[in-house]
């Protein structure tokens, strides 16, 4: 005799304590979430799919069928493509040439980003309505943690989810994937599984031989170079990190030694953090052709300043730290930082810090993106104290307070201050 399978059904949400042969009984659909573990996981990641390119497909009906790419232009990459232009190779963060290469007949459309942080925000309420427990990675994907929803709302974690995604797709018009398990490393892994519409578990019982042949570079913080030091001492799968004691990797690989001995064992002990703080704010740009004149890079970075100080000011912090980047012609990423003496959320304070930088970095290799990051980030009230080395200082922020209020009545293309003129 067998053991039941408990399941749900995606579209009436019924919960079945053992699997139905093929459809759901009840409403006919055969969209069933079978899984032994589906009472007890409670951890989950939910990621929109192709989550830009579905709003421009939402809001433009004549797209539907039609490979759509959203990104910057030729020179850019791909943010985000469709499941259509996927068929012909195109992925997200692909160089612009090499996608329409595969797909000449892609339909590329510019990022509109008010419209998907509008969006974004409306799915982040709608997962906060099912759990307090939301932590964003970024504006279409976060982690829930839904432990203590059996109580609140008298379901199964799985079952609010899965209406959690119903409700999405009808008030928003996009679809989700989820990935539920009992860990973040592992949930994350999981909404990638059955991707679109899709849902899919890892549950406690299967983990280890699913990781055991996974690549070493599906645990997050594993990246390339690390990648290749592992795979020079013959650690390629998931199932090799398993021969070492934890002191052994942690000897040789510093503090991510514990996370490769413990996610290698499906353990992750990482909490959903709601709200995580932000590390940084930051804002970048990508050429049409290369520059390499330092004054040209000077007059793309003011933007680039402003646009960083309003992100500050909405949000109630101050960098202490300043971090201009460059990217070279042949995709080389130079970042170059810089302590300030005081917090800051004034783009003429963030320039000012970034433009000895860039006099530096500008020795005539030829660029083909800037951007300027504010981190170290604290509360806004330990902003620009005044300031004997910088009387200034002041001034400036009287200054940028005075335009913040024009162009919050007016619109930010109201003023527009002398640096920010094209050249
Ligand atoms: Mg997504």
């Amino acid at each position: 005799m067998t053991e039941a399978t408990p399941a749900l059904c995606r579209d009436c949400l019924t919960l079945f304590e053992d699997t139905p042969a093929e459809r759901c009984p009840e409403c006919a659909s055969p969209r069933l979430f079978a899984h032994g573990e589906l009472p007890t996981l409670s951890l989950a990641h939910l990621d929109c799919d192709a989550f830009f390119a579905s709003i421009e497909k939402r809001d433009n009906p004549e797209l539907a069928d039609k490979p759509v790419i959203v990104g910057g232009g030729r020179r850019g990459v791909v943010a985000a493509c469709c499941y259509v232009a996927r068929i012909y190779g195109v992925r997200s963060a692909m160089p612009m040439f090499k996608a329409l290469e595969r797909c000449p007949d892609a339909v590329v459309i510019r990022p509109d980003m008010d419209r998907y942080r509008a969006a974004g925000r409306r799915v982040r309420e709608l997962m906060q309505d099912i759990t307090p427990l939301v932590e964003p990675l970024s504006i279409d994907e976060a982690f829930l943690d839904l432990s203590g929803i059996e109580t609140l709302h008298g379901g199964r974690p799985a079952r609010s989810l899965a209406r959690l995604v119903l409700d999405i797709e009808r008030e928003l018009g996009v679809t989700a994937s989820i990935g539920l398990s009992y860990n973040k490393f592992l949930a994350k892994i999981a909404s990638d599984l059955d991707k679109p519409r899709g849902f899919a578990a890892i549950g406690r019982a299967e983990a280890l031989d699913f990781l055991a042949e996974k690549p070493v570079g599906i645990i997050s913080g594993v990246g390339k170079a690390m990648q290749a030091s592992l795979s020079r001492d013959g650690i390629t799968r998931i199932s090799h990190l398993r021969r070492y004691e934890e002191i052994d990797l942690i000897a040789r690989y510093g503090a991510m030694g514990r996370r490769l001995y413990s996610f290698a064992r499906g353990v992750d002990k990482r909490q959903v953090e709601p709200n995580a703080p932000t590390k940084s704010i930051s804002a970048e740009t990508t050429f049409d052709t290369d520059v390499a004149d330092a004054d040209e890079l000077l007059s793309r970075l003011w933007p680039l300043c402003e646009t960083v100080a309003a992100r500050l000011k909405k949000s109630g912090l101050a960098g202490h730290g300043v971090t201009l980047k460059l990217k070279t012609r042949d995709f080389q990423t130079l970042t170059r930082s810089q302590r300030l003496q005081d917090p800051t959320r004034l783009a003429d304070r963030l320039y000012r810090a970034a433009e000895p930088l860039l006099r530096k970095a500008a020795d005539g290799r030829r660029f083909r993106l800037i951007g300027i990051g504010a981190h170290d980030l604290v509360d806004a009230a330990l902003a620009d104290p005044p300031s004997l080395l910088d009387p200034d200082i002041g001034r400036h922020a009287k200054v940028e307070a005075a335009m913040d209020r024009v162009r919050g009545k007016l619109g930010a293309d109201a003023i527009v201050k002398g640096r920010g003129f094209k050249t």
